[in-house]
């Protein structure tokens, strides 16, 4: 069957940034299922894969407002030191979760200079776009369970143990 809303797709995919490095990618463990047309997957890839069938190979550039959003200078800030304190070693490409308020958020340190921090709100793919070369595995109807939950059960899916 074609992928379509409500479609549980298993894929194998490989992501890589403008200069060719691996971001992420599938191909040394299991592949991703997800369930079709919920907004489980970037808008961009979801959107391509619509139609698509089991077997077929796509490579898809998706540009970074189909993605993880363009980058937003507002969600850089400068901290004192002492703001962070708690923990230790703070350093650049470090990860904190952080209240902000648009919620909690996960930030990256991009710099330490002296006392102060710099935190970025971004996602750390913001601004980039993102090259998917994917392999469609497997395309079945979702259950109406899985439909209620949002979510894929079984195998390579959620696991509520
Ligand atoms: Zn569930």
């Amino acid at each position: 069957m074609a992928i379509a809303p409500d479609s549980i797709v298993t894929i194998h995919y490989t992501l890589k940034d403008d200069a060719g490095t691996v971001i992420d990618s599938s191909a040394s463990g299991e592949p991703l299922a997800y369930l079709h047309g919920h907004g489980n997957i970037v808008p961009g890839l979801e959107r391509e894969l619509t139609g698509r069938d089991v077997g077929d190979k796509l490579s898809v550039r998706v540009p970074p407002a189909e993605g993880y959003g363009e980058y937003d200078k507002s969600l850089v800030q400068s901290v004192p030191r002492r703001a962070l304190r708690g923990i230790k070693d703070v350093r650049p490409g470090m990860h904190l979760h952080a209240q902000t308020e648009a919620g909690p958020r996960t930030v990256t340190v991009t710099r330490v200079a002296g006392d102060m921090v710099t935190l970025d709100g971004n996602h750390p793919l913001a601004g980039q776009h993102l090259n998917f070369d994917i392999q469609v595995e497997d395309v079945r109807q979702a259950t109406e369970e899985e439909l209620s939950h949002g979510h894929v059960h079984g195998p390579h899916g959620h696991d509520h143990g």
